[in-house]
């Protein structure tokens, strides 16, 4: 899949120390490649690695993050950034509003129609009515009646009626004079693009002037389904696209080329066949998705924001000499706590996010530790190796903690001390120690 492609990428970063030019190419064509095997058009995958990797060498390297992890942000940046970066919602203000629902026959048009329907009533409190203007196929209608009495919503059809702009005229004026504040038209669709059939939905459009025409296109179809969406918009200028069918097993180029080639936004996917299985499209999710990640975004953002190259040397001086004490751990501490609660860390960890979801972790054990070293004098926290019993004694008296809290946390402490002692034995053994994926 892509995103088992583009991990395969980032891995030849891994253990590289910086970013270099060469390592960056190398990179860069294996995303090149993932792309363009997942449908993108060559023009657009090309053009995106060009970004990418003049965004990856202009990029200061820091030593709180690896170059694989930075690559990683930039390829989600940008491919967030080719979907349409934020999210478009539907404009639904007019009373009655009317969307207009267009694609190929088979691209999920009426199931989408009562998931729209379904999430507008659910999520936006509206009162949608639900137009059967398929003339072609008799079995469209009921599709939508069973689909309309799932959800509760009430389904316009004229079954003798072979007119759609009539239909849908009539539709409206029900609508307007029963109290619907929304008209969702589902139209016919053929299974290629057709004159008849364009001509028929533009022939809706002009009639109607809906506030909202959404293209509904299956992204299993993967390069034709850009081409259908150009042909459909064109003719169309419709205001939104709709991706159907995302829980089968898309190669994901279809999501990655239609806004950059039509230039309209995809503003939602759907996933299977039950109704309430609609979700508003947020490129930044899309992007993640495709990368098969959790937000690591998030946590490189804030690992940046927090450690200062400056902070990062005076550290590794300190234990180069053995003399990282209690002061450091502390500001150590401070520095991770500031980056968000232990749990949302953990969960923003590529393929940990899952795990600890249900997990019950709280930072209680910080605030222990916290409070113990807070007990400490200054010139205990400066040199551990002062704290005997009777201090022992007084710092957990003080912290509201066991004695024995204090001579683990003493014990785990003195571990730490040991082992970077031992590192700092091995050549290059202190870099270990920085953060690094
Ligand atoms: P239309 O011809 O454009 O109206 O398409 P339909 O709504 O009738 O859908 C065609 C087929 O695709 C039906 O069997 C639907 O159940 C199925 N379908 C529609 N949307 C999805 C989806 O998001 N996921 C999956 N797996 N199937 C879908
Ligand atoms: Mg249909």
């Amino acid at each position: 899949s892509l995103s088992e492609r583009l991990e395969s990428a980032f891995k030849q970063l891994k253990g590289e120390g910086r970013i270099s030019e060469i390592n960056v190419a190398t990179t860069v064509k294996e995303i090149r490649r993932a792309l363009v095997d997942a449908d993108v058009n060559y023009k657009i995958a090309k053009e995106f690695t060009d970004k990418v990797k003049d965004k990856a060498l202009g990029e200061k390297v820091i030593t709180a993050i690896s170059p694989s992890q930075l690559m990683v942000k930039i390829v989600k940046d940008e491919l967030a950034e080719l979907m349409g970066n934020t999210e478009v919602e539907l404009d639904i203000k007019a009373n009655p509003t009317v969307i207009l629902i267009a694609g190929l026959q088979g691209s999920g048009k009426t199931t989408f129609s009562g998931k729209l329907a379904n999430f507008l009533k659910t999520q936006k409190n509206k009162k949608p009515l639900l137009v059967a203007a398929d003339i072609y196929r008799p079995a469209a209608i009921d599709q939508l009646k069973v689909l309309g009495g799932q959800i509760g919503v009430e389904v316009y059809s004229e079954p003798e009626n072979k007119n759609a702009v009539q239909i849908a005229e009539n539709a409206i004026k029900q609508a307007k004079a029963q109290g619907y504040n929304i008209v969702i038209i589902d139209t016919a669709g053929r299974l290629a693009v057709d004159e008849v059939m364009m001509t028929e939905v533009a022939n809706v459009k002009a009639a109607v002037q809906p506030q909202e025409i959404l293209f509904v296109v299956d992204s299993m179809t993967g390069q034709d389904a850009v081409n259908t969406a150009k042909a459909f918009n064109d003719r169309l200028d419709f205001t939104g696209v709709v991706l159907t069918k995302l829980d089968g097993d898309t190669r994901g180029g279809a999501a990655l080329t239609i806004k950059y080639t039509v230039n309209k936004p995809i503003k939602f996917v759907s996933m299977g066949e039950k109704l309430d299985t609609l979700d508003v499209f947020y490129p930044e999710r899309m992007a993640q998705r495709i990368l098969g990640m959790g937000d690591i975004t998030t946590l490189v953002e804030r690992a940046q924001a927090q450690f200062n190259e400056e902070q990062a040397k005076k550290l590794e001086k300190k234990i180069r000499q053995n003399q990282f004490d209690f002061d450091d751990f502390k500001e150590q501490l401070q520095q991770i706590k500031k980056m968000g609660s232990i749990k949302d860390l953990l969960g923003m960890i590529p393929g940990v996010g899952k795990a600890v979801k249900d997990l019950d972790i709280s930072d209680d054990s910080f605030k222990g530790i916290e409070a113990m070293i807070n007990s400490m004098t200054p010139a205990e926290r400066a040199n551990p190796d002062l704290i005997d019993g009777s201090r022992r004694k007084r710092i957990a008296k003080g912290a509201g903690k066991e004695i024995t809290d204090v001579n683990q946390f003493m014990k785990q402490f003195e571990q730490m001390r040991q082992m970077m002692k031992m590192m700092n034995k091995i050549p290059g053994g202190a870099k270990g120690l920085k953060m690094r994926g």
